[in-house]
């Protein structure tokens, strides 16, 4: 956003593919920063969590909790149930103000700020399947993610020429999703894991810059979840994601980075490999499995 300090602009990544295997291996072995990204990331963190606690009456559902979310990268937050994850998504989307500590997105502190202002400098949720209108074609519901970007007004849509490039956007976003065939299908009509990856192309209607996935591939059977796997990881190539997600497969496979929170606090932090033998996140899930 140009209200950022000393903003440098945006490099643009390599091809999708390359660019992954590339911040990957980045994190994994600790080879040095591919060009793109260490332009990126000489502009800082992207999401700055700093010392945030959120109390709900007598529960303190996130504990002085900090992190940061490097630019590029797909960052996993994991943890146990009531480990606190939605409540951060909800910290960082505005959807509820912190107790205390504080939220930068870009160095910028969003802290006070409403939803749709964060929302406008780029960081976007995922949207829940129930806010898609399931009554509309596939095409009219991207539409209408690109038509709220552009905050256009009724009166856009009296032009066709406004409409035409409307169109031709959302297809693009439909291809990128693999469901170019379904543009004129009902919307209640698709199944459950073509929905998830409709709700993804919704979301990158709003032209993310930090993408917030919920939980991507929940409820799904196994084929739908390497199709979203593949999704997520071409449209990441060029932005930064932070997801939620409890199929611990999906995160080994998809995150550079992952984030462990429980009971409201962070736990550990680093490379799937490695957060993946610490001894107290291995408490930390196991204690779960056996309550
Ligand atoms: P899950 O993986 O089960 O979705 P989570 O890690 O997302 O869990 P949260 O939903 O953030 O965890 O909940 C953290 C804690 O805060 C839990 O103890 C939960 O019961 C509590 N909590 C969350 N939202 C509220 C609320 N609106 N009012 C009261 N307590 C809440």
């Amino acid at each position: 956003m140009s209200d950022a300090p000393n903003a440098e602009p945006l490099q643009q990544p390599p091809p999708p593919e390359e660019a992954a295997a590339m911040s990957a291996r980045t994190i994994r072995e600790g080879v040095p920063l591919p060009a793109f990204l260490r332009a990126n990331a000489r502009r800082g963190m992207v999401l700055e969590v700093d010392s945030v606690s959120k109390n709900f009456g007598g529960i303190r559902a996130v504990d002085d909790c900090s992190f940061d979310v490097r630019p590029g990268l797909i960052t996993g937050l994991i943890g146990p149930n009531g480990a606190g994850k939605t409540t951060v998504f909800n910290l960082i989307t505005k959807f509820l103000p912190p107790t205390s500590g504080t939220i930068s997105f870009n160095g910028i502190d969003i802290t006070r700020e409403r939803p749709a202002q964060t929302a406008r400098r780029g960081v976007i949720r995922s949207f829940q399947i129930s806010a898609v209108f399931p009554h509309l074609t596939v095409l009219e519901n991207v539409r209408i993610g690109l038509q709220r970007r552009l905050g256009t007004s009724f009166r856009f849509w009296k032009s066709e020429t406004s409409l035409n490039v409307l169109n031709d956007r959302a297809m693009e976003l439909l291809t990128a999703v693999d469901l170019a065939s379904f543009a004129a299908a009902i919307t209640v009509e698709l199944p459950y894991g073509r929905k998830r990856a409709l709700e993804i192309a919704t979301t990158l209607a709003m032209n993310p810059e930090l993408m917030l996935l919920d939980e991507p591939t929940q409820g799904m059977g196994h084929e739908d979840v390497g199709r979203i796997v593949e999704l997520i990881r071409k449209v990441a190539a060029n932005r930064t994601v932070l997801m939620v997600e409890h199929n611990l497969s999906v995160v080994a496979n998809l995150s550079d980075t992952i984030t462990v929170m429980q009971r409201g606090s962070i736990l550990a932090e680093g490379p799937y490999t490695e957060v993946s033998k610490n001894p107290q996140v291995l408490e930390a899930y196991v204690g779960t499995a056996d309550e």
